[in-house]
C-alpha cells in the first residue's frame, strides 16, 4: 500500500480548493421546490471533503413546513404529468438523459468532493444515470398496451389498467448519490409519478444536476423536488400524508424504521438495504481471471457498495492460493487523492464511517483474524477519512467481520471444508443481496449460483443489468428496482370488468 505523506496532504488540499472554486453549487440558499429555490432560514449542514476534512459547502435542513411545501408542489404537478402519454414522458426522459451527460464533469467533481469516491468511479455517474433513464424510457410502450383478460368462465372480460401510484418520496444514501436516486426517479417519471427527493446528509449537492437536466429537457416544474436534511427530515417525508409511496435505499436499521412507519400507514414501500455478500470460489476457479475483477467485485468504491462480495469462501485446496492472490491484488492498488484518475481507494465518505470501519478492523484483530495487508487501526493520514485497505485471512463465520456489513475497504477470507459447506456459509448471514460464483465450469457454477439465497448473483462476473430486477432478500430489503418489475413498483393496477366485446 502506498502511504500518504504530509506534503501530499497539503498539495491535495490546494488542488481540491482550486477545483471546488469552479463548482456551481457549494453554499446553497434553499430547497428546490416547484421549480424555484426557496430561501431557507433554520439550521444548516456543512458539506465536507472527506479527503481533506475541509468544509466547502452547506445546505439547509428541511423542517416540516419545507416538507409540506415540497409534497404540495409534487401533488400539484402530478395530475398534469400523469395525463401526458407514456411516450411523451419517455421523450422528455430521453432529453433529460442527454442533458445529464453534458454535465458529466461537474457532476463527477461535486460527487467526489462530497463522498470521496475516486474520479475513476464518479466519471461514469452521468453516463450511468443517462443509461438508466434511457432503459426506463424504452419500457414506456408497456404502459400503452391495453391488457384485456377474459373471465375464466367466458362472457365477461377485464381491462387491467395501470395508474401512476402518485407522489413518491425518494430517500437515498451517500455511497452512489446519483445512481441510487436515478434508479427510483426514472421509473417514477415514466410511470407518471412526481417525486420529492431527499439525498443523504453528506451528498446533498450533486443531485442538483439531475434537476438542472430535467429543467433543460422541459420536464415541468414540480415534477421533481429536492429537499435536504438528515434523518429527521427523511422521517417527516416518509410519514407525510401527501406521500403515496416511499422508495428507500440505505441501511437495514433505518429501513426497518421506515418499514414500520409505512406498515402503520399502509403505504407502499421499496427498501434496498445492506448486504454481506459472498464470492464462492470453486476448486476449478481461474484465480488470475478473478484477480482482474476482484477490486471491483469485492471493494468497489472503497468498499462502500451494497452488493460487493466482501466475504470470499473457498475449499482448503485453494485457500492459500486465494489468500496470496487477494493480498497481492489489494496491496498493489493505489490509495490516495480521489481526484487522481489512477487512485483505486480514496477516503471513505465521512469521519464517522472511518471510525466505524476502524472499529471492525479492531474487532477482526481481537477475534483472531490475520491481516495479510492493511489492518492498521490508526488512519493513514490526519484530517481525511482514509482507511488502510485490509485483507483478513483465517476468518470464521462466527466472527463479527464475517457477519456484519462493514462498508469500507475490508475483505474477509473464509475456509470451507467442501463446496456444500461453502454454500451454507454464503447463505449463513442475515442478508441476501448479491454474490458471485467463480468457477472454471460455468454450468456447474451456474447451478451453485442458483443455490445462493440472494436477489442477484453473478457467474464469474460482478454485474447488474438495468433490464433485470435488482433487490435483496431477508435483511437486504423488500421489493426490487430495475426492469419491468422496478417500473411496476410505481404503478397501481385498476381492473375494469365489462361485458366481453
Ligand atoms: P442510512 O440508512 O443511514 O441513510 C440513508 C438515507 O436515509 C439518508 O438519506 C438518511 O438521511 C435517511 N434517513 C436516516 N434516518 C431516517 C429515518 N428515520 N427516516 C427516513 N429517512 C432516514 O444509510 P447510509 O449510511 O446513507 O448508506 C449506507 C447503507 O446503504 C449501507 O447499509 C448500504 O448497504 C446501503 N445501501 C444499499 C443499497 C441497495 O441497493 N441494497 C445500495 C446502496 C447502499
Amino acid at each position: 500500500m502506498s502511504t500518504i505523506s504530509a506534503d501530499i496532504v497539503t498539495s491535495m488540499r490546494d488542488r481540491h480548493a482550486r477545483h471546488i472554486d469552479r463548482l456551481p453549487y457549494t453554499h446553497v440558499a434553499g430547497h428546490l421546490i416547484g421549480g424555484e429555490e426557496t430561501t431557507a432560514r433554520g439550521p444548516r449542514t456543512p458539506v465536507i471533503d472527506p479527503a481533506t476534512g475541509a468544509g466547502w459547502g452547506s445546505v439547509p435542513e428541511a423542517d416540516a413546513a419545507d416538507v409540506d411545501a415540497a409534497v404540495a408542489a409534487a401533488r400539484t404537478a402530478q395530475r398534469a404529468w400523469a395525463q401526458r402519454s407514456p411516450s411523451e414522458r419517455a421523450d422528455l426522459v430521453r432529453r433529460m438523459a442527454d442533458a445529464i451527460e453534458s454535465r458529466a464533469d461537474v457532476l463527477s467533481l461535486t460527487n467526489t468532493f462530497e463522498n470521496g469516491s475516486p474520479v475513476a468511479e464518479t466519471a461514469g455517474a452521468a453516463s450511468n444515470a443517462a443509461a438508466i433513464l434511457r432503459v426506463f424510457a424504452s419500457l414506456a410502450p408497456h404502459l400503452e398496451q391495453g391488457d384485456v383478460r377474459a373471465f375464466p368462465g367466458g362472457g365477461n372480460e377485464t381491462v387491467v389498467a395501470q395508474d401512476p401510484i402518485g407522489v413518491c418520496a425518494l430517500i437515498a444514501p451517500w455511497n452512489f448519490p446519483i445512481n441510487l436516486v436515478v434508479i427510483k426517479l426514472a421509473p417514477a417519471l415514466i410511470a407518471g409519478c412526481t417525486v420529492v427527493i431527499k439525498p443523504a446528509g453528506p451528498t446533498p449537492l450533486s443531485v442538483r444536476f439531475l434537476l438542472d437536466a430535467a429543467d433543460e429537457a422541459g420536464i415541468p416544474a414540480g415534477v421533481i423536488n429536492i429537499i435536504t436534511g438528515e434523518g429527521a427530515t427523511g422521517d417527516l417525508l416518509v410519514r407525510h400524508p401527501g406521500i403515496d409511496k416511499v422508495a428507500f435505499t440505505g441501511s437495514t436499521p433505518v429501513g426497518r424504521r421506515i418499514a414500520a412507519a409505512c406498515g402503520e400507514l399502509l403505504r407502499p414501500v421499496t427498501l434496498e438495504l445492506g448486504g454481506k455478500s459472498t464470492a464462492l470460489v470453486l476448486p476449478d476457479a481461474d484465480l488470475d481471471a478473478m484477480s482482474q475483477v476482484l477490486i471491483r467485485s469485492s471493494m468497489r468504491n472503497t468498499g462502500q457498495t451494497c452488493y460487493i462480495s466482501t466475504r470470499l469462501v473457498t475449499t482448503p485446496d485453494r485457500y492459500d492460493e486465494l489468500v496470496d492472490m487477494v493480498t497481492a491484488t489489494v496491496a498493489a492498488a493505489p490509495v490516495g487523492d480521489p481526484l487522481d484518475p489512477e487512485t483505486v481507494f480514496g477516503p471513505v465518505a465521512t469521519l464517522a464511517q472511518r471510525d466505524r470501519v476502524l472499529g471492525y478492523i479492531r474487532a477482526g484483530l481481537t477475534e483472531g483474524a490475520r491481516a495479510t495487508v492493511g489492518g492498521d487501526v490508526a488512519p493513514p493520514l490526519p484530517g481525511g477519512a482514509f482507511v488502510a485497505p485490509t485483507v483478513f485471512a483465517d476468518v470464521t463465520p462466527a466472527m463479527t467481520i464475517a457477519r456484519e456489513e462493514i462498508f469500507g475497504p475490508v475483505i474477509t477470507l473464509l475456509r470451507a471444508p467442501s463446496v456444500d459447506a461453502a454454500v451454507d456459509i454464503a447463505n449463513g448471514t442475515a442478508f441476501g443481496l448479491g454474490g458471485i460464483v467463480f468457477g472454471g465450469d460455468e454450468d456447474v457454477a451456474f447451478r451453485i449460483a442458483r443455490r445462493m439465497d440472494t436477489g442477484s448473483v453473478g457467474v464469474n462476473m460482478f454485474a447488474s443489468n438495468h433490464y433485470a430486477p435488482f433487490g435483496g432478500r431477508h435483511d437486504s430489503g423488500l421489493g426490487v428496482e430495475y426492469g419491468l418489475e422496478g417500473l411496476s413498483a410505481y404503478l397501481t393496477p385498476q381492473s375494469v370488468h365489462r361485458r366481453a366485446r
